[in-house]
């Protein structure tokens, strides 16, 4: 492992000289502090909040409560030898540095990069952090601190500022060429139908690579009788991976212009088998257009569908847990109807730690593009603990989640999407 210079050592690790002494919240900076115009992404209350309210306590960094599955927080510290710089809490300590002038950008763009883009934006440091735990309430005067806002935002200056990066960049390149991120031809995404308000939004890495799922969850809605419509090679990229590697402005256009598409067609509900998707169509298009949409998720649709008894399923003789997609648990706050839907077609086991403190598959926020050994070693850590449980089938609700803890798995353990698991259950 590449050493870090004794500056970052002194600057972020706890039993050097802290950088960030701790201040009553009184002394804090208020927001507004620093300039809009230099810190253009940055400058906002909430993210300037989640920036300046960190204690340093260091909880965003340690195992505990292991009797409820919490062990770690940080998949990517613990990949990294504990080092301080690469936790939740040094990632803060280092962009505090760069916005106050005491890491010059230039000088160490590389390392900052580095660590930066070694985060996979699960947002379990903020599920964890004293801001967030209603537990620590007497300690803290801010609530709702969201940390992976504040580490897209610092990203976006990073572009903002010229300072690239070339797995990124690659990326981004393929992005406007094909408008989407794999540099794919469009045509594959399916034939155009406009059949009805409700509009199924295949999303990309169902159309290119896990084109099982979007074949599962278009015989699915056919099944449960849903009348739906596809955009076929006009469907694009919601925009959610330009988002995560800091392309802001490209990815609010096309936002916008996904937007006008689904308003122009005049669609009643989106309904999509992707948990990114999800995320970006529900939350970063209110977020960064102001445009609401209504969306929901394949699993929540099952779930209402069993329920109600639109479709009938046979019990399977199978055992199965469930990896909670980040985007759509953790982000999304959808917990219940992909267990919902497992304890009704087969014998569920919870994978510990679960819901809001489930450990991410290590591929997302563009660390599966970037560094994918490193996605793939997160990766196998989970299904590690699959294997011990003896269960049959690990279960996900995010294409992209599959696609990596199934390469982990290496065969050693069954790996599916709701979609398909649901289909093999039906009588
Ligand atoms: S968002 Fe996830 S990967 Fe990034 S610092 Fe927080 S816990 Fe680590
Ligand atoms: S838990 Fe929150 S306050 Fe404590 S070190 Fe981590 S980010 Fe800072």
């Amino acid at each position: 492992m590449e050493s870090i210079f004794p500056e970052w050592i002194r600057a972020c690790s706890p039993s050097g000289v802290s950088p960030v002494p701790f201040k009553p919240p009184s002394q804090l900076p208020i927001p507004g502090w620093f300039s809009e115009k230099e810190w253009k992404f940055l400058a906002k209350p909430e993210l300037v909040n989640a920036l300046y309210r960190c204690q340093r306590c260091g909880i965003c960094r340690t195992a505990f409560l292991k009797e409820k599955g919490f062990e770690r927080v940080c998949p990517i510290r613990e990949n990294y030898s504990y080092l301080e710089p690469y936790s939740p809490r040094g990632k803060i300590s280092v962009i505090r540095g760069v916005v106050e002038g005491r890491f010059d950008l230039e000088q160490y763009k590389d390392k900052i990069l580095d660590i930066v883009t070694k985060c996979t934006l699960c947002g379990n440091c903020s599920d964890h952090c004293i801001a967030n735990v209603p537990f620590y309430e007497n300690f803290m005067v801010e609530r709702n601190v969201n940390h992976t806002a504040l580490f897209e935002a610092f990203r976006a200056e990073l572009v903002s500022r010229g300072v690239r990066f070339e797995p990124y960049e690659e990326i981004e390149g393929k992005f406007k060429r094909y408008r989407n991120p794999y540099g794919e031809n469009n045509k594959k995404r399916g034939k155009k139908r406009i059949e009805g308000k409700f509009l199924y939004f295949q999303g990309c890495t169902s159309s290119f690579r896990t084109t099982e799922i979007g074949k599962s969850a278009r015989e699915l809605l056919d099944i449960i009788g849903i009348e739906y419509s596809m955009l076929g090679t006009e469907e694009m990229c919601c925009g959610s991976i330009l988002i995560r590697m800091g392309f802001v402005e490209e990815a609010i256009k096309v936002m916008k212009a996904n937007a006008a598409l689904l308003i122009e067609y005049g669609f009643k509900t989106i309904i999509t088998p992707c948990a990114g998707c999800y995320k970006t169509l529900s939350l970063d298009f209110p977020r960064f257009t102001g445009i609401r949409l209504p969306v929901i998720h394949i699993s929540q649709l099952v779930d209402e569908a069993i329920k109600k008894g639109r479709i009938k399923i046979d019990r399977l003789n199978l055992s199965t847990t469930y990896h909670d997609p980040c985007h759509l648990g953790r982000h999304g706050n959808v917990y219940e109807e992909p267990r919902s839907v497992l304890k009704a077609i087969s014998n569920y086991v919870e994978l510990l730690p679960s819901k809001n403190n489930s450990i991410c598959c290590g591929a997302g926020g563009g660390v599966k593009a970037a560094y994918p050994e490193l996605a793939e070693k997160i990766a196998r850590s989970k299904v590690n603990k699959v294997l011990d449980m003896g269960v049959d089938v690990l279960v996900s609700a995010c294409p992209f989640c599959k696609l990596n803890l199934k390469l982990a798995s290496k065969g050693k353990v069954e790996v599916k999407d709701i979609t398909e698991i649901v289909l093999n259950g039906l009588a």
